[in-house]
């Protein structure tokens, strides 16, 4: 909230000048005691690194002391709507910006959507390796008491949760606007749940979002399963299991992610087919120690012939787990999963 043109967006130290203002303002000033004072933005570009996380200080304050649940889902969806109110804007405010005060200022980019991309990481990362990096970030030698850049936010990130957020900073802090998302299911008789997810963007500047998508199923008994859906192409087929008959799917069901206008239908001609052929695969091809499925959500039996029709191997497959064939001597092989067969090499 602090304005002080001297050349660095520095924020007041220690002292917040605040009077009569709510709970919500003082938290943001608390948090720049954090982000603003201790590690301070290294340019108006980065003005988000104090606002942003200032105002994720308010999304806190308001989840853990201010408000109930409902009050806070109302906040957030509050937030969503006024992010979304415009199709573009970065975050990031780029060069032929930094001569305007409302640009950089930009409460619905700087502040409002700054806070969110820190909720959508919590979302990604969980709440204990995202708290554990927030933490990290303002405590480095080179950060602390000193100045970051965003590209030093996204090192941090790095060094601290192993996981390279490059590709989400392109798309939510360098890039503009929001996914608008049709996502369709159906159950099969089996109780599988099929998804499609399609995809469309708000702004030109990004191509497509890489997300994990927060799903809420509910059964027709009241049983409820929560699942996430790893979107990373347009069009994508998901296959999971519930043990109950499903009456509802719930997208976005305590606003983790930013989209607009998405939808959830009910599809009973969704193709379970066009599953097997758009996500089903095995990789990397050639390969030496290692095979990692994809598209095989439940533990199945598995089958590896030699290219000759002679049985290698046979276990059972677990989802998530990879796949050894270091003892395998090297050649063709037929992998065979669910009456699906994929010719591999080995080295
Ligand atoms: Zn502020």
């Amino acid at each position: 909230m602090e304005f002080q043109f001297n050349g660095t967006c520095m924020e007041h130290q220690t002292m917040s000048s605040m009077s009569g203002w709510g709970r919500p303002v003082i938290a943001h000033e608390l948090a720049h005691q954090w982000f603003g004072d201790k590690v301070t933005c290294g340019a108006w570009n980065d003005i988000w690194l104090n606002e942003g996380f200032a105002t994720f200080g308010e999304h806190v304050a308001n989840e853990k002391l201010l408000m109930n649940n409902t009050q806070f889902l109302t906040y957030l969806s509050g937030q969503k709507d006024f992010i979304t109110s415009s199709p573009g804007g970065s975050v990031y405010v780029a060069d032929s910006n930094l001569n305007s005060i409302g640009a950089i200022f930009s409460g619905r980019l700087s502040y409002s959507k700054g806070g969110y991309v820190l909720r959508m990481l919590k979302w990604i990362l969980g709440d204990a390796a995202f708290y554990q990096a927030i933490q990290d970030y303002h405590s480095r030698p080179n950060l602390a008491y000193n100045y970051a850049r965003t590209s030093d936010l996204n090192a941090s990130l790095l060094l601290s949760t192993g996981k390279d957020f490059t590709g989400f900073f392109n798309d939510w802090i360098y890039g503009e606007g929001y996914p608008t998302y049709d996502i369709r299911w159906r159950q099969s008789p089996d109780q599988n749940l099929t998804f499609k997810v399609s995809q469309t963007q708000s702004s030109p500047t990004v191509s497509f979002y890489e997300m994990p998508l927060p799903v809420k199923v509910n059964g027709t008994g009241g049983q409820v399963a929560y699942l996430t859906l790893d979107n990373t192409s347009n069009n994508q087929y998901f296959l999971k299991s519930v043990s109950f008959p499903v009456a509802s799917v719930q997208f976005n069901y305590e606003y983790q992610i930013l989209e607009k206008n998405s939808t959830v239908t009910k599809d009973n001609t969704l193709s379970t087919a066009s599953f097997d052929l758009d996500t089903f695969g095995l990789y990397p091809n050639p390969a030496k120690n290692e095979l990692y499925l994809k598209g095989v959500d439940k533990p199945s039996e598995y089958t590896i012939y030699f290219i000759d029709g002679k049985l290698v191997t046979k276990d059972v497959y677990q989802p998530g787990k990879t796949i050894n064939i270091s003892k395998l001597i090297p050649g063709t092989y037929i992998f065979k999963i669910n009456d699906k067969n994929i010719k591999f090499l080995k080295h």
